[in-house]
């Protein structure tokens, strides 16, 4: 039998972390559990956890710093969890090198497929994300092949332009995950590039009008308002229309 993955939850309430630990010993997983910041630094540092949930309000340090620290040497998967609903901090969170996001109160069958969809991108932090990649990605009746440059819906070429498949190919390689608008711009455009969304929404709407039937309900590319774009992973498609 393989080894169990492994979560490290860093959360001061007691009740939601026990929540969390039941869910995830019943599905397999080792669970260890940090009710503080340094906490929960000790614990990565001597335990080697697979992955972080991490709750931001922390009593003896900020969530963001400690996935500041935890970055420093670490590429482990962080997923943070938290009340905190504004669109600031989950920006904060992504940028400073988190990997997903779980507003409270969430629920059981969401948390496990964020879950399973960290651990197999295996942890990127923002600043490494690389468009490259060989083979093509499947999902509904959307392909994008990274070998030909091309994507295709129901098996007619899309007809993206350029930066376009760049966009598409960067999101599929991170499906599932929500990418922010700066990491995105960043990825595309350069370190230099203008931090100005207008030129992303732009080619979005050119994107979604080749690759959606309903543009303005989207299938397949996802906004997160206000934080960035998800293009859907394969099991949460099926989940949906299945
Ligand atoms: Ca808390």
């Amino acid at each position: 039998m393989p080894a169990k993955q492994r979560i490290l939850i860093a959360e001061d309430d007691r009740s939601i972390s026990n929540f969390m630990k039941t869910i995830l010993e019943s599905n397999n997983y080792d669970v260890l559990c940090a009710a503080s910041g340094s906490d929960a630094c000790f614990v990565a540092e001597n335990h080697c956890p697979d992955l972080l949930l991490l709750d931001l309000g922390l009593p003896d340090l900020d969530g963001l710093q400690l996935i500041k620290r935890i970055r420093s040497w670490s590429a482990m998967p962080i997923i943070v969890v938290s009340a905190r609903t504004h669109e600031l901090d989950k920006v904060n969170a992504l940028d400073l090198g988190a990997d997903d996001y779980i507003t409270k109160p969430f629920g059981t069958n969401e948390l496990l497929a964020r879950i399973r969809t960290a651990l197999r991108h295996g942890g990127t932090p923002s600043s490494q994300l690389d468009i490259k990649q060989s083979g093509c990605y499947h999902v509904g009746e959307l392909v994008i092949d990274y070998d030909k440059y091309r994507v295709y819906l129901g098996g007619e070429d899309a007809k993206l332009t350029q930066n376009e498949f760049k966009l598409v190919a960067l999101l599929g390689r991170y499906a599932g995950k929500v990418l922010t608008y700066d990491t995105i711009i960043r990825a595309i455009w350069g370190p230099n590039a203008p931090t100005d969304n207008q030129i992303l929404r732009v080619n979005m709407a050119n994107i979604r009008r080749k690759i959606e039937k309903c543009p303005a309900r989207p299938e397949y590319i996802f906004t997160e308002v206000g934080i960035g774009y998800r293009l859907v992973d394969v099991e949460s498609y099926e989940a949906k229309n299945n």
